[in-house]
């Protein structure tokens, strides 16, 4: 393995005797597939339009940049784009605010679960997941994800206790969990579940908006989400109880909770047994989010028409296993991921950044990913990363074979184009510069597929291929 690991600032350099002209993958010093930046995320300067400025320059024109001023509640920027949220997700309430981590918070603390409880959530996510649940005074519980790097439910069975009081999942990097057993685990076990379903606005699952599965679900627009004002959140939920002590903690003081509901009393006695913690979000941001939420449709069809694109190009590899979704359509595609079960991935993405594409891999020992459970120092004490690991050794396993390559709703179908092909470059060259298979440990599936054979040289034969394709949309 280490055998392949030149530094990058080598590699360019390293020329093979009789190099395979074209084919000679640009870690080798062939040439690359693509020579312009590759657009990871959306760096936040796309889907800005013209009509969006003048939503912004409309509130600032205004003057009047407080969502609590003398104004009725439907007539503020932040209370009319709270109207139209709920109108989207097809939910009761919505409060926007100041960021997705906050909103989560807000969620957990609304609902009333005790500081110091035990929140279950799962090992891949953003930091801003754990760090959320410690800004409600509450506690992680790490839970493995799965090979589709969805949270583990008989691993939650696995390590439940009385202490979890809630279980935060994530839609991560935009495909659905399965909510389905997990509502059903959380109904058994008497806990509540939040939805951090920050990477996933727009996605349904079963013809239903993720986010509106739990007691309440939340969000971010943040630059690099799909809705975009900078900084700010929002959740939404059918709970009245929870979104008036949301509203509240959120920093609504002296009776402005009655604000939010306006055709009847707010369903709590007072207001004055919650701190306020100013995480309200404001008139201009909120003008902005209201002309980006309609075109939001037209960002999302992107997302799924480029994925969908290179996904159905690249199914018939056996070099990679495509992350798959819980059920037909539940991701937003704004990301693909895939596993590099028998090979290399740390290889495999540093050889696509050589052809031009911006690709991670999830585990790699060299990059402080935020998504990556083992650098979320701050969660554990002493420990060596090497410990932290062995915590949960499934999704360690998993981050490590994962690579992560960015889908920018900007992009184009030549770039679509670009990625597939240098997908399947690098996937030919692991193919032939596999080594011998080691021996074989019973059990482990990775393994298995190595004695096999490991990664065919040539493109493995129709039918297989066809056959292979199948298996894997049946997961
Ligand atoms: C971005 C993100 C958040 C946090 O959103 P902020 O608005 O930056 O606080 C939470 N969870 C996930 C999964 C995210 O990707």
């Amino acid at each position: 393995m280490d055998g392949k690991m030149e530094s990058p600032a080598l590699a360019g350099l390293v020329r093979e005797p009789g190099g395979a002209g074209d084919a000679r993958l640009a870690v080798h010093g062939g040439d690359p597939v693509r020579r312009t930046p590759w657009p990871t995320y959306d760096k936040g300067a796309v889907f800005v339009h013209p009509e969006d400025e003048e939503a912004a320059l409309r509130a600032i024109r205004s003057h009047l940049y407080f969502r609590y001023d003398y104004r009725a509640h439907r007539e503020t920027e932040c209370g009319g784009f709270e109207e139209e949220l709920c109108r989207y997700f097809g939910s009761k309430h919505a409060l926007a605010v100041s960021s997705g981590t906050t909103a989560i918070a807000l969620a957990i603390m609304a609902a009333g679960i005790p500081p110091g409880s035990l929140i279950a959530c799962p090992g891949f996510t953003f930091v801003a997941t754990p760090s959320a649940i410690v800004l409600a005074g509450c506690k992680p519980l790490l839970v493995e994800v799965d090979e589709n790097l969805r949270m583990d439910l008989d691993d939650l069975r696995r390590r439940w206790t009385p202490e979890i009081k809630a279980i935060l999942v994530v839609h991560m990097r935009g495909f659905a969990a399965d909510m389905e057993g997990l509502t059903r685990l959380a109904a058994e076990m008497g806990v509540p579940v939040f939805e951090d379903a920050v990477p996933a606005l727009g996605v349904e699952l079963q013809g239903r908006k993720l986010g509106t599965f739990g007691l309440a679900g939340a969000f971010s627009t943040q630059s690099d989400k799909s809705l975009n004002c900078g900084e700010g959140g929002f959740l939404v939920t059918d709970d009245s109880v929870l979104f008036a002590r949301a509203v509240v903690l959120s920093g609504a003081y002296e009776g402005r909770v009655r604000r939010h509901f306006p055709d009847g009393e707010p369903p709590i006695a007072t207001d004055l047994d919650l701190p306020l913690l100013s995480f309200r979000m404001d008139e201009i941001r909120a003008a902005l989010l209201r002309a980006e939420l309609r075109r939001l449709p037209v960002r999302l069809e992107r997302f799924r028409r480029n994925y969908d694109y290179v996904a159905a190009a690249l199914s018939d590899l056996t070099e990679i296993e495509i992350r798959q979704p819980v059920a037909p359509g539940a991701y937003l595609g704004e990301a693909f991921i895939f596993r590099v079960p028998g090979g290399d991935a740390k290889w495999f993405a540093r050889a696509l950044c050589c052809e031009g594409i911006d690709a991670r891999n999830l585990g790699s020992d060299e990059d402080a990913n935020a998504r990556v459970f083992w650098n979320w120092r701050f969660l554990f004490g002493a420990e060596e990363v090497k410990e932290i690991k062995a915590l949960l050794p499934d999704t360690t396993r998993h981050m490590e074979q994962a690579v992560d390559v960015p889908l920018s709703s900007s992009l184009s179908i030549e770039d679509c184009d670009q990625l597939i092909e240098a997908v399947r470059k690098v996937a030919r060259a692991a193919g032939a510069d596999r080594r011998p298979p080691e021996p074989v440990q019973a059990g482990a599936a990775d393994e298995r597929r190595h004695a096999l054979g490991g990664f065919p040289a040539e493109p493995v034969p129709a039918a297989g291929t066809a056959d292979a394709a199948r298996r894997r949309r049946r997961r």
